[in-house]
C-alpha cells in the first residue's frame, strides 16, 4: 500500500537534529510522499526552538516540490496532570497539528498510575491530534484506558519507526507498543506511522513500523498513512469539531 504521509520529523530547529526543512522536503519528494509535516520539539526540550518558531511557521509555503507541507509541533508532556509546554495561547491553534510525547528530559518516569494519568490528561488537550511514541518501557502505563481515551478525544496513536530500530534508545519499544496496537484494533482507533527523523535521509522511513504491522497482522484500514480519508479526518481537519461537547 502507498505510504502518503510522514508528520513526525525534526529539523535543525530542534537543536539535536541535523537537517534543514528544505533538505527534509527534498527527501519527502524523492520518497513520493504526498504530505510532509515538520514537528520540531517544543520549547521545554533543551536546545529546541522558542514559541516564535512555531508562530512564524504559518508563513512557510503550503506546497514545496509538489509535496503538501504541514506545520506541526512535538509537545512535551510536563507532568502527570498532562500539562504541556507553556506558550502564548495563540501558538498551538495556528498550527496544522500537534503531537504530544513523554521525554525523560522533561518528565522523569513516574509510577504506572502517574504515567497513565499523564497520557489520559494530555489526550484531553484540544490541540492534540497524535499521541507520540507511547512505546517507552521506562514509562510503565496501562494501555487499555489510554487507547479508549484516544478514541474518545479523536486522537491517533503513533507507531514510531525510530523506537523500533535495532539499538533504539527507547527501551523494549516492541513489547510496549504491541499491546497498544492490539487495543487500537479492538477499539478501532487509527494509528499513524512516524519516522521521528532527526536527519533528512530518515524522512518517510517507516520500515520497522511496517514490518511490525505485518508481523501482528494489523488491520491496514486503521493505518492513517495509507488512507487519504483518514489523513483528512485525523490530521488535516479541525480537530475541535470532533471533540465538541465531550465532558
Ligand atoms: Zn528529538
Ligand atoms: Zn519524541
Amino acid at each position: 500500500m502507498k505510504d502518503l504521509i510522514d508528520i513526525h520529523t525534526h529539523s535543525i530547529s530542534s537543536g539535536h537534529a541535523y537537517s534543514t526543512l528544505q533538505e527534509n522536503l527534498q527527501i519527502a519528494k524523492e520518497k513520493g510522499l504526498k504530505y510532509y509535516g515538520l514537528s520540531d520539539h517544543a520549547p521545554e526540550l533543551e536546545g529546541s526552538a522558542t514559541w516564535l518558531h512555531f508562530s512564524n511557521i504559518k508563513n512557510f509555503p503550503k506546497e514545496v516540490y509538489g509535496v503538501n507541507f504541514l506545520a506541526g509541533i512535538e509537545l512535551n508532556i510536563m507532568d502527570s496532570e498532562g500539562n504541556v509546554d507553556n506558550m502564548p495561547e495563540f501558538v498551538l491553534p495556528g498550527l496544522d497539528y500537534a503531537i504530544a510525547s513523554l521525554h525523560t528530559i522533561c518528565l522523569a518516569p513516574g509510577t504506572r498510575e502517574e504515567n497513565t494519568n499523564a497520557y489520559l490528561e494530555a489526550l484531553k488537550n484540544p490541540n492534540l491530534k497524535v499521541l507520540g511514541h507511547p512505546d517507552d518501557a521506562r514509562y510503565d502505563f496501562d494501555p487499555e484506558p489510554v487507547v479508549k481515551q484516544a478514541k474518545k478525544y479523536h486522537v491517533a496513536i503513533e507507531l514510531n519507526n525510530s523506537s523500533l530500530k535495532p539499538g533504539a534508545f527507547r527501551s523494549n519499544a516492541k513489547d510496549v507498543i504491541v499491546p497498544v496496537l492490539q487495543y487500537c484494533q479492538q477499539y478501532r482507533v487509527p494509528i499513524i506511522m512516524g519516522s521521528d527523523a532527526h536527519y533528512s535521509f530518515d524522512v518517510g522511513n517507516h520500515e520497522y513500523a511496517e514490518k511490525l504491522l505485518k508481523e501482528i497482522n494489523f488491520d491496514t484500514d486503521l493505518v492513517i498513512n495509507y488512507h487519504e480519508h483518514l489523513i483528512e479526518e485525523y490530521i488535516l481537519d479541525s480537530h475541535k469539531q470532533y471533540i465538541k461537547g465531550i465532558e
